[in-house]
C-alpha cells in the first residue's frame, strides 16, 4: 500500500453490496478495511483476497455495528492499518418482511439496533477521528428507496432507513464545519442475500413461487433490469472521492428507476 493511500473502512463487507462497495474502493486505490461480523469471516477474507486479486490493498476486520464500543475499535484499527480515516461506509444493515400486526417487538427492536443505532455509532466514531486528524473526511451511509416510500410489508425496514436519511441530514448541518461530507445511498432492489430473503418471504405471503416478486418488481424498473452490487458502488465511489465535494445531506437514489404501483 502507498503511503499516502487515502483509507476506507466498509461495514457489511462479507458480502452483497458492502463487498461491492469494498472491492470498487479498492480498484480507486484507497486502502480498505472490510469489517463484518465474526461470524462472517470467510467473507471478510473473500473480499479482501478479491481487492488484492484487482491489484488493491485491504485488511479484514471484525465488527458489530450495535455496539459504540465496536465501532470506536473498527475505526482505531483501521487508523493503525493505515495511518489515519478518510471515508467511513456504514453499510451493514438486516431486513425483515413482516406485517405491521404480527410483527414481534424484540424483531422491530433489533432491525433498529443494526439499521439506526448501527449507523449512528459508526458515523459518529468515524466523525470524532476526523475531527482528531483536523477536519475534513467522508461519512457515507446506506438508506434505500423505502426511504422515500415505503414497500408493502417491510413497514419496520423502512422506518429504519428514513430515520437513516434524516440522521444523515442532521448529522451533515452538525459535521459541516469540520469540513466533513455525510451523505447516504439509496438502492432499489439489488440482487443479493437480503432482496433473496425479501423475495422468498414476500413469495410466501402472496402465494407466489419464490422469484416471482423479484420479477413482478423488476417489470417496474424503467431501465429494465434488477441492480448489481457495483450500480451502488459506483455511487459511493463518487461520494467518496473529492468529486463530491460540494455536496451533503444527500440520499442519493440508485435505483434504476423504479416505478410502485
Ligand atoms: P446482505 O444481507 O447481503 O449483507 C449485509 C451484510 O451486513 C452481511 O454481510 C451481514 O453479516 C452484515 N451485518 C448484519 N448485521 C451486522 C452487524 N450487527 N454488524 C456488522 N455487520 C452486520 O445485504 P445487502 O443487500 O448487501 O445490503 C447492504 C445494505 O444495503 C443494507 O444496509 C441494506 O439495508 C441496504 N439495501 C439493500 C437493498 C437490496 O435490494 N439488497 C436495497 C436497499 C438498501
Amino acid at each position: 500500500m502507498s503511503s499516502d493511500a487515502r483509507v476506507a473502512v466498509v461495514t457489511g463487507a462479507a458480502r452483497g453490496i458492502g463487498r461491492g462497495i469494498a472491492e470498487r474502493l479498492g480498484r480507486d486505490g484507497l486502502h480498505v478495511v472490510v469489517a463484518d461480523l465474526p461470524v462472517m469471516k470467510s467473507g471478510v477474507d473473500e473480499t479482501v483476497q478479491a481487492i488484492a486479486d484487482a491489484g488493491g490493498t485491504a485488511t479484514g476486520a471484525e465488527v458489530d455495528v450495535t455496539s459504540e464500543e465496536s465501532n470506536e475499535l473498527l475505526v482505531r484499527a483501521a487508523v493503525e492499518a493505515g495511518g489515519r480515516l478518510d471515508v467511513f461506509v456504514a453499510n451493514a444493515g438486516i431486513a425483515q418482511v413482516q406485517e405491521l400486526l404480527e410483527y414481534d417487538t424484540a424483531d422491530f427492536e433489533k432491525i433498529f439496533d443494526v439499521n439506526v443505532k448501527g449507523v449512528f455509532f459508526g458515523y459518529r466514531a468515524a466523525a470524532k477521528q476526523f475531527i482528531a486528524q483536523g477536519g475534513g473526511g467522508k461519512i457515507i451511509g446506506a438508506a434505500s428507496i423505502v426511504a422515500f416510500r415505503p414497500f408493502a410489508m417491510l413497514g419496520p425496514y423502512s422506518a429504519t432507513k428514513w430515520a437513516v436519511r434524516g440522521l444523515t441530514q442532521a448529522a451533515a448541518m452538525e459535521w459541516a464545519e469540520h469540513g466533513i461530507t455525510v451523505n447516504a445511498y439509496g438502492p432499489g432492489i439489488v440482487g443479493t442475500a437480503m432482496w433473496d430473503l425479501i423475495d422468498e418471504k414476500l413469495a410466501a405471503k402472496n402465494g407466489q413461487q419464490k422469484g416471482e416478486a423479484l420479477a413482478e418488481n423488476a417489470r417496474s424498473i424503467l431501465l429494465g433490469r434488477v441492480s448489481v452490487p457495483d450500480d451502488v458502488a459506483k455511487m459511493v465511489s463518487f461520494l467518496a472521492s473529492p468529486d463530491s465535494d460540494y455536496v451533503t445531506g444527500q440520499t442519493m437514489l440508485v435505483d434504476g428507476g423504479i416505478q410502485f404501483s
